[in-house]
């Protein structure tokens, strides 16, 4: 099933500071032209939340955090939780990236219980799978990703609105891409993981691709059956090149 309203999320990872604040106010003053029925967010760092809420007030980009602790608050030295993030301005929140389940070691039942935690507070979950280089070699990319998928979604979402976004570790950053029918075939059987786990509620959340997306190859991505939009790193820094990113959708 092909989604009609596209969900275009910038992640900025560990990257800006107040001054980078200047390409949130440059998108925020382009993208009046943009399809009305395209979702356009951001997810700056934890620290540039509360300003970034200023830049975008009033305006129809979408705040979001790029992680929160499983917790509702309490001895966690260095975490954000998730009303921490909805005190800060957010609406959405990036959950299990690879990034995190890679050098921090989530599991899928810790993502889980980070979908939960960030629910219970309003926020929309986009919770990322996605596969190794060694598990694609292996034939295993749609195994691997449908598991994650049933393994990190939570029971509450049959009711909420969420986003599954599909990012190839070995796509992340590198400037590869898997080729569009790669992409057709994961994104086919994570809507089919969904279906499984959630039922048939699960059909109206959109399925993103993020890994490597960029102006020269967001229009043939974004076309593709079941691309409901797009998770954007490196491209989503300059205002120039996540705006041709958005226009494509
Ligand atoms: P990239 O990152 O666009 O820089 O590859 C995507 C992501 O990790 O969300």
């Amino acid at each position: 099933m092909k989604q009609s309203v596209k969900l275009i999320v910038g992640n900025w990872k560990m990257h800006g500071v107040a001054a980078d604040l200047v390409e949130a106010r440059a998108l925020i003053e382009s993208v009046h032209d943009v399809r009305a029925d395209c979702r356009i967010a951001l997810c700056p760092p934890a620290t540039l939340t509360d300003r970034m809420r200023q830049v975008l007030a009033g305006g129809r980009i979408e705040l979001g955090g790029q992680d929160c602790h499983q917790a509702p608050s309490g001895a966690c030295t260095g975490s954000v939780s998730a009303e921490m993030l909805v005190d800060a301005g957010a609406t959405l929140v990036i959950l299990g990236h690879s990034e995190r389940r890679g050098a921090f070691g989530e599991t899928n039942e810790e993502v889980s219980a980070k979908v939960e935690a960030a629910i219970a507070v309003g926020l929309e979950p986009i919770v990322c799978v996605g596969e190794t280089l060694e598990q694609r070699e292996a034939g295993q990319a749609a195994a691997i990703v449908s598991a994650q998928v049933e393994g990190s979604l939570a029971d509450g979402l049959s009711e909420r609105p969420f986003a599954v976004a599909y990012e190839p570790v070995w796509a992340i950053g590198t400037g590869l891409t898997p080729s569009l029918e790669q992409i057709a075939e994961v994104h086919a059987a994570v809507r089919s993981a969904m279906i499984r786990r959630l039922g048939q509620a699960a059909r109206r959340a959109p399925i993103l691709y993020g890994g490597s997306v960029k102006p020269d190859n967001a229009a043939e991505i974004l076309g593709v059956s079941e691309v409901g939009g797009a998770l954007v790193g490196g491209a989503s820094l300059k205002a120039e090149d996540f705006l041709k990113i958005i226009r494509a959708a």
